[in-house]
């Protein structure tokens, strides 16, 4: 026989050593919590990830802005608290230019640097026709670059690999992330996306647009695939067929459900880094093992402050 192995297994860089892993930037999302029992499983997560050494935790703002006074509330006390940054979203959803300005000047009083700053949608759900307020920003462009006025902040917008339900064609699309990147966004934060494919093809799409800023992965860990895949339905996300079918019949099954979960999410995100990518951003949807089990997987351990 010969010495020469049958197998040979290709470099893969989700297997470097850590020193190298240790250079993907990791951020998590989270959303504001509505009752004292999600709070404490809000600050039980943050508690688990902190540690990781993420570049920002962000939470979310309300549809139609209703959770406006909980997120500043959040963002502020994770500066506060936790010492890891925090961003606060904000949206242009029935609010005044004053009134969204007002809110952004709190955050620059509260110390707050980073924003992500999105259009929204209409408070009668995703996918129904935007309508600016008469005195407010138009769409996330116009909000960036009013966000601008008022402060030096880090800024990231939403972009879409697989296009945003209301953009007539790709052209359409990529202009409006150049204008929210030309008025000032540092990065662009994908929409969920299952197919590594897709998003791989609108990084390059956005480069031969002329896009250089960096197009963050967003990774939705499936917590509970019925609620995902509704969610990714209304905003335009595909849900592979493999996919539905590898949960198909889990829904009593709690214990399989997040087996399945944790491989599919293991199996995207270490593709990713093999591909190259070195940037993500977890929805976790305010929950910690998978996400926390995933951020292990790219190399990443908890720093224990020695203060
Ligand atoms: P925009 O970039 O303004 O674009 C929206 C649509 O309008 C696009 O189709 C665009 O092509 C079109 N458009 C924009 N400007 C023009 C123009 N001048 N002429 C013609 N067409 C134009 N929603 C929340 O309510 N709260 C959140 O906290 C939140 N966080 C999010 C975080 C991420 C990472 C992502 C990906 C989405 C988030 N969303 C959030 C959802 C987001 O608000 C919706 O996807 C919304 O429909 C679009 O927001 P946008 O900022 O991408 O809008």
């Amino acid at each position: 026989m010969s010495d020469t192995p049958i197998f040979s297994t290709p470099d893969r860089l989700s297997r470097q050593s850590e020193e190298e892993l240790a250079k993907l930037d990791l951020s998590f999302e989270f959303f504001p919590p509505k009752t004292d029992k999600m709070e404490a499983r809000f600050w039980e997560t943050l508690e688990r990830l902190a540690p990781l050494s993420p570049r920002f935790v962000s939470v979310t703002y309300g549809a139609g802005g209703t959770t406006r006074g909980r997120t500043t509330k959040m963002v502020s006390r994770i500066e506060k608290e936790t010492g890891v940054k925090a961003a606060a979203h904000l949206t242009c959803v029935d609010a005044t230019k004053d009134e969204v300005n007002e809110v952004v000047r709190g955050y620059k009083e509260a110390g707050i640097s980073r924003i992500v700053a999105l259009r929204g949608d209409p408070p009668e759900g995703v996918g129904q026709p935007f309508q600016p307020h008469p005195q407010g920003y138009r769409n996330a462009a116009d909000l960036v670059a009013g966000i601008r006025t008022i402060g030096n902040f880090d800024i990231s917008v939403a972009c879409y690999p697989e296009k945003h339900p209301q953009s007539p064609d790709w052209y359409a699309e990529f202009e409006n992330l150049k204008r929210k990147i030309d008025a000032g966004a540092s990065r662009a934060i994908t929409q969920m996306f299952f197919d590594n494919d897709l998003y791989l093809r609108f990084v390059d799409r956005a480069r031969n647009a002329g896009i250089e800023a960096p197009i963050v992965a967003g990774i939705q860990p499936i917590h509970n695939f019925t609620q995902i895949s509704n969610f990714a339905g209304r905003c335009g996300a595909t849900i592979p067929n493999w996919m539905a079918e590898r949960f198909e019949g889990l829904e009593d099954d709690p214990e399989t459900h997040a087996l399945v979960a944790a491989a599919v999410a293991a199996e995207q995100v270490t593709e990713l880094v093999d591909r190259g990518v070195t940037e993500f951003h977890f929805y976790t949807m305010n929950r910690s093992p998978l996400v926390y089990a995933l951020a292990r997987l790219l190399g990443r351990r908890p720093q224990i402050s020695r203060g």
